[in-house]
């Protein structure tokens, strides 16, 4: 059985500790699961990641709890039977400001809203807690208000082992027997925990909470204590300077002019379509004048274009809407034909290009007076303005 050092001291990242058991690891042969008669390594448990940091020298890769015994995962092989454990002391701390943040921010919202925490998740980014019930933006600010006001209050956090037959007055039941590990926020919380805590809420820092989700019936409430809140609002005001430097404003007033902009916006766009297209309108118009009617009477006109856009129906329409008329557009990008015919020019755009489609393994269709169709290749294309050419009677 591993005697737990982190149980009674979480500020302890430095021992000495016997090996008393070594197996290889299933997961890589150049890996070994190390047991010690005692450790400070945390292992993955109760919703908080495992220790990383060296044991005899060597990288600790994981740490798992098997129960009675802790497993360290080394990258390599361990000499001697004596080895001085050293924990990673910066993550071993966030994760203390986290995990006690997390047991201040349940409990907050019990004392609040009797809303309970049903699961909590340690990110390497952020933290979350799955609460049932429900919750809106107005309660997590309060709730954020109230959880920063007990960390300035500084209350102590303290752990005590009690039998699991006394009334132990906790915020969630637990199913252990025997002796419970109990931590404690002073006339707050009381929760059976196994994770390693701060001293008193202080330590804990700055508490944001951020984002509020629905995920299946629960609550989740993502959140951040102590380093990472001041990370966090680091990048924030890095990200949104950025955005008032570009719009040369007051940070504050920045929500109001995206905002504005983005209307803005959308209305230029909507102009510039508009614009656009009566722009097509009045070329397919122009485009008409210019054109030499055949021996028919019927104006024909073959466009080449990157892409078929609203522009291309737009002036095939006007070209043909002014008299006797047969538009043709081919676009290369992506492979594609366009076709629109005057009434009386006696053309059937629609089924003349799914005829000849089909035959060049393209799909499309359309009315009498526009159509239009996509093919797979560019050759394909070649073939069928060709069979369109001569079809319609344009001149070689
Ligand atoms: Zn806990």
């Amino acid at each position: 059985m591993t005697e737990r050092l982190y149980y009674n001291d979480s500020y302890l990242t430095e021992f000495r500790a016997r090996v008393v058991d070594v197996s290889p690891d299933d997961a890589s042969p150049d890996r070994q699961r190390v047991y010690l008669d005692r450790t400070a390594f945390y292992p993955t448990s109760g919703g908080q990641p495992f220790d990383t940091g060296e044991l005899g020298g060597l990288k600790v890769v994981e740490v798992a709890d098997e129960g009675d015994r802790i497993a360290h995962v080394l990258a390599g092989a361990l000499p001697g039977t004596e080895v001085d454990g050293r924990i990673d002391r910066e993550r071993r701390f966030d994760h203390m400001q986290q995990h006690s943040g997390q047991h201040l921010l349940s409990a907050v919202l019990i004392e609040l809203f009797d809303v309970p925490t049903v699961s909590f998740h340690l990110g390497a980014e952020t933290c979350t807690i799955d609460v049932t019930g429900t919750l809106d933006a107005e309660q997590l600010r309060e709730a954020e208000q109230r959880a920063n006001h007990i960390v300035f209050e500084n209350r102590p956090v303290a752990v005590s082992f009690q039998d699991s037959a006394d009334d132990l007055g906790l915020r969630k039941p637990t199913e252990r027997e025997g002796l419970v590990r109990i931590v404690s926020i002073q006339n707050l919380d009381r929760s059976a925990c196994g994770g390693t805590h701060v001293r008193a809420t202080g330590e804990i820092g700055p508490i944001l909470l951020r984002k509020l989700d629905r995920v299946r019936g629960n609550m989740r409430i993502e959140f951040l204590c102590g380093s990472r809140s001041i990370a966090r609002a680091r990048a924030d005001f890095d990200a949104l300077s950025k955005i008032a430097r570009i719009f040369s404003s007051p940070l504050d007033e920045t929500p109001a002019l995206v905002e504005a902009q983005r209307e803005k916006l959308q209305e230029t766009d909507r102009m510039r379509r508009r614009l656009s297209t009566e722009l097509a309108q009045a070329s397919g118009r122009a485009l008409y004048g210019e054109t030499i009617p055949g021996p028919d009477g019927i104006r024909r006109v073959l466009r080449r274009v990157e892409a078929l856009a609203e522009e291309s129906r737009a002036e095939a329409q006007s070209f043909t809407a002014a008299g006797p008329a047969i538009f043709l557009a081919l676009a290369e990008n992506p492979p594609s034909v366009l076709v629109a015919a005057s009434k009386d020019s006696g053309v059937n755009c629609g089924e003349t290009l799914k005829r000849l489609l089909g035959s060049a393994g393209g799909r499309g269709g359309g009315n009498a007076t526009l159509a239009q169709g996509s093919l797979p290749a560019k050759a394909a294309l070649a073939e069928l303005s060709e069979a369109l050419a001569r079809e319609l009677n344009f001149r070689p």
